[in-house]
């Protein structure tokens, strides 16, 4: 399974170490929605409920497991924190309200600032994802889908979407994804306005 590649020397990032035993404390405090993961009682209900369970390298359950157990490198190189689509399934099922799509995301943004790159197949599912956001201002899970498969060219991405046909019928039957295309949001330009601003600041292209 695909990995992230871990931070440079000299990015800040902690490479080399493979278990720091203050990472818990580190997502508590550090990482967006970290400290919810307070709550977790490891039933692995997320992990049941999550349609990208096959493609995943660790369940949320298992990234939270092993956040307690101090596997920063581990976690923070995880292609799983990469991955999460935003489903919901698994905040909506939590038992214990953990809202784990959120950690997940904190996680993942956690990563990309301590240096953490995702590689190029995780990255080229992200520029599809983003493309999705700023075409239509939602989520249409099989145009990113085709968009992501077929961005590794046309006999692979059939052969990729008939690999992965049970993941999108488990979506379909898990009402996570609809038959019919996605319409774009009543003010989309204002949110493509918005978007290209954020961007240009990302660049320091603005104050
Ligand atoms: S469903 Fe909630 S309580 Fe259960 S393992 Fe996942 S995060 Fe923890
Ligand atoms: S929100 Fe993310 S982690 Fe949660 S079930 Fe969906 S894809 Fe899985």
């Amino acid at each position: 399974m695909e990995q992230v590649v871990g931070p440079q020397a000299g990015s800040g990032g902690h490479s080399g170490r493979a278990y720091d035993q203050s990472f818990a404390r580190e997502v508590y405090q550090k990482v967006d929605s970290g400290d919810e993961i307070k709550m977790c009682m490891q039933c692995g209900v997320c992990a049941a409920s999550c349609p990208l369970k096959e493609k995943m390298d660790y369940s949320p359950r298992k990234i939270f497991t092993m956040i307690r157990a101090g596997k920063r490198d581990t976690v923070l190189s995880s292609q799983a924190i990469m991955l999460c689509t935003s489903c919901y399934s698994c905040k909506v099922r939590c038992p214990r309200k953990v809202p784990v799509v959120d950690v997940m995301h904190g996680l993942a943004h956690y990563a990309l600032r301590q240096g953490y790159k995702p590689r190029v197949e995780t990255a080229l599912f992200g520029e599809k994802f983003w493309g999705n956001i700023y075409r239509l201002g939602r989520i249409d899970e099989k145009d990113v889908a085709q968009r992501y498969f077929l961005g590794h060219g046309l006999v692979p991405g059939i052969k990729l979407m008939l690999e992965n046909k049970d993941m999108g019928l488990g979506m379909l039957f898990k009402k996570r994804m609809k038959l019919l295309p996605e319409r774009p949001i009543k003010n989309i330009k204002s949110l493509r306005k918005m978007l290209d601003k954020a961007k240009a600041m990302g660049k320091g292209g603005a104050a």
